[in-house]
């Protein structure tokens, strides 16, 4: 960690209708930090990385990313803050559970993809950087194949590849490994661990106690759209502050 903020919310408020959602939500993400987002279903955790990357927009409340903020409610021009947002989406690239790849492209080219469409970088230096990141993932082997031939966990480390190379300020993974089998999970669970060791900058809603207790510099337990605690590993599984995490962890093990 270097003390530099790579994202920040503050005062995040998100509701759905009559459901309220986040409820006023403050987190900071250092540079090089790994951030675990754990909480029971429902609480509002895939919503808060959304929101991080204006997936969804929140009701109030302001998201820095890089150093520029978005404020809600919105004001200001339409342009300019369009024109923000795509950087803020740009910056903060997400990996979800499902539904990652596009299935009539292969591995290679879902991985250049955007960063030839969106950062239009020159074709040979995307396949170039595309190259690198699938061997960083242990694929190097799978450019030309499509999605439906692989597995799950080989597909969720080119999903990896393919947010990396948007060069973002922070990955956002959105329980990367819980569709997967344990042995699969746990090769993408590697995959994180290494980019953890690079000093990537990561977001995790994970329930995986033993890679969050390892990797995480820290971890937001969230309840009921709030995040009740904020915690070192060893402090959040030792000896949690609330009672609502401690009845939580306690269901998990
Ligand atoms: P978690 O990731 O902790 O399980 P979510 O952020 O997915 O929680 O969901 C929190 C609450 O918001 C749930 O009650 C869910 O049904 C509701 N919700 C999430 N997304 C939407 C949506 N697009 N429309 C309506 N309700 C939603």
């Amino acid at each position: 960690m270097n003390g530099n903020v790579a994202i920040d919310v503050r005062g995040l408020h998100k509701s759905f209708g009559e459901t309220e959602v986040l409820r006023s939500v403050d987190l900071t993400v250092y540079s090089g930090e790994v951030v675990v987002i754990m909480g029971p279903s429902g609480s509002g955790k895939t919503t808060l990385i959304r929101c991080m990357n204006l997936l969804d927009e929140p009701d109030a409340g302001s998201v820095t990313v890089h150093g520029r903020t978005l404020s809600y409610p919105a004001r200001g021009s339409g342009r300019s803050r369009r024109r923000l947002i795509r950087d803020i989406r740009v910056r903060t690239a997400m990996v979800f559970q499902h539904l990652n790849l596009f299935p009539h492209m292969t591995v290679l080219q879902n991985v250049i993809e955007g960063p030839i469409s969106v950062r239009r970088l020159p074709r040979p230096y995307a396949v170039e950087m595309g190259e690198r990141l699938l061997a960083h993932v242990g694929l190097g082997d799978k450019r030309d194949e499509y999605p439906a031939r692989l597995s799950g966990g080989q597909r969720q480390r080119v999903a990896i590849a393919r947010a990396l190379a948007m060069e973002p300020e922070v990955i956002l993974l959105d329980e990367p490994t819980s569709a997967l089998d344990p042995e699969l999970g746990a090769e993408v669970l590697q995959t994180m661990r290494s980019l953890a060791a690079c000093g990537m900058t990561m977001v995790v809603i994970t329930h995986e106690i033993p890679f969050a207790r390892e990797v995480a510099d820290r971890v937001a337990f969230m309840d009921a759209g709030y995040i009740l605690e904020e915690q070192r590993p060893s402090v959040f599984f030792g000896a949690p502050a609330t009672a609502r995490a401690r009845s939580f962890l306690h269901l998990m093990t």
